[in-house]
């Protein structure tokens, strides 16, 4: 059988999988509970009920025989909570946030965001998925071990991720110690799709970068001078222009780009997920999948210029421009600004001056997928789905697994996820696949088991 590697897992599995299942009630309750509190990170929204959610969140493991500890580092409050497992066991970090993104206006929702509400085997709420059913996924898989727990574990369930953790650093730092593992579970992303688990294993850095064009001294009448003198913003036009081959790849040498993916994107079910018109193409070329996560994209995101409605006979002297880069996961970002930036002032149409300034840098990540512990991640998967998992990757870049790769060069970083496609995080209507949060759960269940065992016996 598939991600079965010892002659005993097999009975062990089964017990596991009734233990997690008669867990489930009382998981999908506490997770319920949580739900309710309206921990919204962004300062507009009342900031006592994410102090609440941390509180909830370090009763629930404090009921779990583990030691926890509420801390804050200038930001929102985190919860570190410790559970030992046998002397000499692997060393085990369970990541996750507390906090949630704004519900949004409450006439999207079909039920009320805060008021968890199950319907067809998923459960809707503001954080049902996103991430508070990553909390309690840890927290199963505690509690389905009770006190023989195979591993050391250490979860860490962050209080701003959705206002771009800018305190993570000083709470990883500060913590260190107690934080450092053999392995770290991140459960913050998506399964591939219900019935197919997936492994997280590349994220795409992000650039942001101000572009200025000035070709006149003044702003001067267009019918007085258009024809000879040219105007910014025309010029700008044609600056952007080079951005792209025909084709809609980008055109900016000196970007990496890759196309080594193992699935594939529906064209059809990303024209409909993306909202594109019927009419309008796809652009770039090589698989759909390498385009959103191996190779660059280039947007244009906001423009300076004169408004349509004041718009006058004018040629206009100077324009801005901010550009949103997205760069091959394990290309440095500065090289990538560095060689847009070069592409930029070497195409400057008409002798314009261009000035290309920095305004943003994230970095990527990409995971070496290999070795023990992602080999018995894939098996702890396939165990609980009785399916193989698949690699993916996100276009977008998710700032914290940078930082702990950064911090832990030499842990294992398995991304991990409660999401399926249809859970619409940050989104109206946002929801949990039920049937799949349980195999979420046994998952981790099985991989604690397997990591003492993998890491223990080495
Ligand atoms: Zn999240």
């Amino acid at each position: 059988m598939a991600g079965v590697n010892t002659n005993d897992t097999v009975v062990d599995l089964e017990q596991l999988r009734e233990r997690v299942r008669s867990l489930m009630p009382k998981v999908v309750e506490d997770l319920k509970d949580l739900t309710r509190i309206p921990s919204v990170s962004l300062g507009s929204f009342d900031q006592t009920q994410v102090a609440r959610s941390a509180e909830a969140v370090a009763e629930l493991f404090a009921a779990e025989g583990m030691d926890v500890k509420v801390v804050a580092e200038g930001g929102r409050p985190a919860v570190i909570a410790h559970k030992s497992g046998p002397a000499g066991a692997p060393r085990v970090l369970m990541y996750a946030h507390h906090d949630v993104q704004p519900p949004g206006a409450d006439a999207d929702w079909d039920t009320p965001p805060f008021e968890p509400t199950e319907r067809a085997g998923r459960l809707y709420g503001r954080g049902a998925a996103d991430d508070k059913a990553g909390v309690m996924a840890h927290l199963a898989a505690v509690r389905a071990w009770g006190d023989d727990l195979p591993c050391d574990v250490t979860l860490f369930i962050e209080g701003e991720e959705e206002i771009a953790s800018d305190s993570l650093p000083a709470l990883l730092e500060k913590y260190a110690d107690e934080l450092r593992s053999d392995a770290l579970v991140l459960a913050d992303s998506a399964n591939w799709a219900v019935g197919t688990p997936a492994l997280t294993t590349t994220l795409r850095g992000t650039v942001r970068a101000v572009v200025t064009v000035r070709t006149l001294k003044h702003s001067v009448h267009s019918g007085m001078f258009g024809g000879a003198a040219p105007d910014a913003l025309t010029t700008m036009c044609r600056l952007m222009a080079e951005l792209h081959d025909a084709e809609g790849n980008v055109a900016v040498p000196g970007l990496d780009a890759s196309e080594d993916t193992e699935i594939e994107y529906d064209a059809d079910q990303l024209r409909s997920d993306a909202g594109m018109l019927p009419g309008t193409q796809l652009i770039g070329t090589g698989p759909l999948t390498s385009r959103l996560w191996l190779k660059p994209s280039i947007t244009v995101i906001g423009i300076d210029a004169p408004g349509v409605d004041v718009a006058s006979n004018t040629l206009t002297a100077s324009a801005r421009a901010k550009l949103s880069l997205r760069v091959a996961p394990s290309q440095d970002p500065q090289a990538a600004f560095d060689a847009l930036k070069k592409h930029l002032e070497d195409a400057a149409p008409w002798g314009a001056e261009v000035n290309v300034e920095l305004d943003e840098l994230g970095a990527g990540f990409s995971a070496d997928a290999n070795g023990p512990v992602y080999e018995e991640a894939r098996a702890a998967f396939a165990d609980a789905w009785q399916n193989e998992p698949v690699d993916v990757g996100i276009g977008g870049s998710i700032p914290f697994v940078s930082l702990f790769a950064e911090m832990m060069p030499d842990a294992a970083l398995l991304v991990t996820g409660v999401e399926d496609p249809d859970t619409r995080a940050h989104g109206a209507n946002e929801s949990l696949h039920l049937g799949e949060f349980e195999k979420v759960c046994l998952a981790e269940t099985v991989l604690l088991q397997r990591i003492a065992r993998r890491l223990g016996s080495e």
